[in-house]
């Protein structure tokens, strides 16, 4: 029963973010990121709930798609759509703003949003340190990175073993805002 809400789910992830590429080189297919999301929230973080994980592959689609939270709700149930809600942007804020109040919210947000919201930036930094996307500066990556880390201080607490990957990829890159990494 499990296995097939989750295969329901990633199908419908998939149509959602059938036409949308990634921001590489390769422009790999968008539904990558989404699977690869949950993957490392349950190989790596060692979280195996299912509204966890459908919440992580569904994370972009009412961010990036014309999915609605309430079609999220009808298919998959409340207390997945509270999770992508919890994880999705206004996007009627201007952009700065909106990330802003990620760093404001981190600290609020439930567990299992902030799981997702964990393996989601473990994801996207991984990727940027691959490679940059095209047309990004070394300075406009570095500005995500300094970013990303005040989002994550506002996760702390949540889940060793991911803390602890994104410790390893901020050491690398010298971030650690006076803090012992
Ligand atoms: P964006 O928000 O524009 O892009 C980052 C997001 O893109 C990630 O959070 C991720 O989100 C998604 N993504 C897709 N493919 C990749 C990939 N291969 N690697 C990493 N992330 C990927 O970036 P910024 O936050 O830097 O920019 C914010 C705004 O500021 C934008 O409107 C931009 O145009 C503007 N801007 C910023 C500059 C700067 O120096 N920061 C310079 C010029 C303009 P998801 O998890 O949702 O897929
Ligand atoms: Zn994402």
């Amino acid at each position: 029963m499990d296995l097939s809400i989750l295969i329901k789910t990633a199908d419908f992830a998939a149509k959602k973010h059938k036409d949308q590429r990634r921001k590489d080189s390769l422009q790999t297919p968008y539904i990558n990121h989404p699977v690869g999301v949950a993957n490392i929230i349950s190989e790596e973080g060692n979280v195996c709930e299912l509204e966890v994980l459908q919440a992580a592959i569904l994370h972009d689609t009412v961010e990036d798609t014309d999915t609605t939270l309430d079609e999220i709700e009808e298919c998959f149930g409340k207390n997945v759509r509270d999770i992508v809600s919890e994880v999705t942007d206004d996007k009627s804020l201007p952009k700065m703003e909106r990330k802003r109040l990620q760093i404001v919210n981190a600290p609020h947000k439930s567990r299992q949003a902030k799981l997702v919201k964990l393996a989601d930036k473990l994801y996207n930094l991984r990727d940027l340190c691959r490679e940059a996307p095209q047309g990004w500066t070394a300075e406009r990556v570095q500005e995500y990175f300094l970013w990303a880390y005040d989002v994550i201080e506002g996760l702390r607490g949540t889940n060793e073993a991911l803390e602890g990957e994104l410790d390893l990829i901020f050491k690398a890159k010298g971030i650690n805002k006076g803090k012992k990494l």
